[in-house]
């Protein structure tokens, strides 16, 4: 902001001095009635100029201010906006982890499964920050599985307000406890290779109870809540 926008205070005697202005205009004005009686014309001439110019830089003041108020009214109103725009997009499901590559996909059978792949693979290296999908809290964290068994090797399920579950397992390292209330996107874990892996990756499940046996389409559920993977 300029020097130039008043303060409150400054503004009264502003217009205490733009009616000063006035009055000396007036003032002024009379004084070159006498004037033209024979009296000194140049003083009072000269006084009247400069209460029209005090008058006219009283003027340009107010005007900056009130430009500069508008202005500021603009800004707290544009400010407002965006405030709103962030609220609004802040999502309620993310991708448990960010850039990966997909692997093996829900239902895909095949000699590392007993039955069919309870999940979505995500190929990530070992130590990659591994975030809780939705909002949640903690029901289930910790080796084998986190009592799912020891194929899953260190793992964790959130429950989630909507019902369901999500799971993340072959975990190196598990940052989160029992209990603990996430938000979406909230690192949880370092992803790993631990239990029944083919490789460095993470097992995704979406579940509709805590336990193994439960699994839906993960990929499908993240699609029906705006998260393309
Ligand atoms: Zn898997």
């Amino acid at each position: 902001m300029s020097k130039r926008v008043m303060n409150p205070a400054t503004r009264v005697a502003a217009v205490a001095l733009a009616t000063a202005g006035l009055g000396a205009s007036l003032v002024a004005g009379a004084g070159s009635a006498f004037a033209a009686e024979g009296k000194a014309v140049v003083p009072t001439a000269a006084t009247a100029s400069a209460a029209v110019a005090a008058q006219a830089e009283t003027q340009a003041h107010l005007a900056a201010q009130v430009k500069a108020a508008a202005a500021k009214k603009t800004v707290a109103v544009k400010a407002t906006a965006v405030k709103a725009t962030a609220t609004k997009k802040a999502p309620a499901w993310v991708k448990p982890v960010s850039s990966y590559t997909l692997s093996a996909s829900f239902n895909q059978g095949g000699a590392m499964w007993a039955h069919k792949h309870s999940g979505q693979d995500f190929a990530v290296p070992v130590g990659t920050p591994v975030k809780a999908a939705g909002a949640g809290t903690v029901v289930k964290a910790g080796p084998y599985g986190g009592g799912d068994g020891p194929a899953y090797g260190n793992a964790i399920v959130i429950k989630h307000a909507n019902g369901k579950y999500s799971q993340y397992a072959h975990l190196s390292k598990i940052q989160v406890k029992i209990g603990q209330k996430v938000g979406a996107g909230q690192r949880i874990a370092l992803s790993g290779n631990t239990g029944n892996s083919s490789g460095p990756h993470l097992h995704f499940e979406i579940r509709t109870t805590p336990n193994y046996g439960s699994a839906v389409n993960p990929a499908a559920f993240l699609r029906a809540h705006g998260v393309g993977i």
